[in-house]
């Protein structure tokens, strides 16, 4: 493996480059995952490679969502796993959120890595494995969920997801909180919370709102909550990329 020396101009990027090439190479990242990562950097270059305001909001409307949750989940894919397993951690035990693996493309071995992985970072019990739920919607490889995770959730994060998926879950009546660069996709328009981010600033930035959001009473988290708009949110980022504001 190649060293990056910390004064390149894009360490970071290249440093995100390098942690999906290895999960491919463990087997927890898929090779549509490499692509995916393609398709989100180009986006973050445009966006300067940082969390722009309405990124910043909606990561702290995602924490109060959250934090008034009677049951959130952060669901896990490869590209997650891969990218940010120790900060998806650190999120669960800062809001009390479940964590579930939950595949595009399911193979019980990369479902069992990964939960495997993220254990190694630190999760305790990890959901996704019993598939014992569905989405109303989609067909059936596509639609499992564990019943007693992402199925009874009302608040999930969904990072990086597919746009059938997003909007199959936001049809369900949850709130559904989605981390894409892209704030075109079907996904970060389905989202009631969309966070135009990269996985690696949003994930950590969600925790430090849910931090100091945590002696809040519900009334403080509600004014978080509806004062966030999804629609001038996806605008703003949607500026942002185009011209560069
Ligand atoms: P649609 O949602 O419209 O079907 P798509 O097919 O391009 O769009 P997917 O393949 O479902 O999207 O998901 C990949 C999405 O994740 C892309 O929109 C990409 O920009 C985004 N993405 C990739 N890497 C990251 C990252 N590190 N952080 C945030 N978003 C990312
Ligand atoms: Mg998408």
């Amino acid at each position: 493996e190649t060293e990056i020396p910390e004064s390149h101009p894009r360490y970071e990027s290249l440093l995100t480059r390098h942690r999906i090439e290895h999960g491919v190479d463990i087997g927890i990242t898929s090779r549509q995952g490499l692509i995916a990562q393609g398709r989100g950097e180009a986006y973050d270059y445009l966006l300067g490679e940082q969390t722009i305001e309405s990124a910043d909001d909606a990561a702290r409307a995602a924490a109060a969502h959250f934090l008034l949750a009677d049951q959130a989940v952060v669901s896990v894919n490869g590209n997650v796993a891969a990218l940010v397993p120790g900060e998806v951690v650190e999120l669960a035990d800062a809001t009390g959120a479940d964590i579930e693996v939950n595949l595009f493309n399911r193979t019980r071995e990369r479902m069992e890595a990964i939960a495997d992985h993220l254990r190694e970072h630190g999760a305790e019990d990890v959901k996704g494995l019993a598939a014992d739920g569905e989405i109303p919607g989609l067909d059936h490889a596509r639609a499992k969920v564990d019943a007693d995770g992402i199925g009874s959730a009302d608040v999930v994060l969904v990072p990086l997801e597919d746009g059938d998926r997003a909007q199959a879950l936001s049809a369900m009546g949850k709130t559904e909180v989605v981390i894409d660069l892209n704030p075109l996709s079907r996904s970060a328009q389905a989202a009631s919370v969309p966070i135009v981010d990269n996985i690696i600033r949003a994930v950590p930035n969600i925790t430090r709102h849910a931090r100091e959001l945590r002696d809040a009473d519900e009334a403080e988290l509600r004014a978080v909550v509806d004062s966030f708009d999804a629609e001038t949110a996806l605008e703003a980022a949607e500026r942002a990329i185009r011209r560069g504001e």
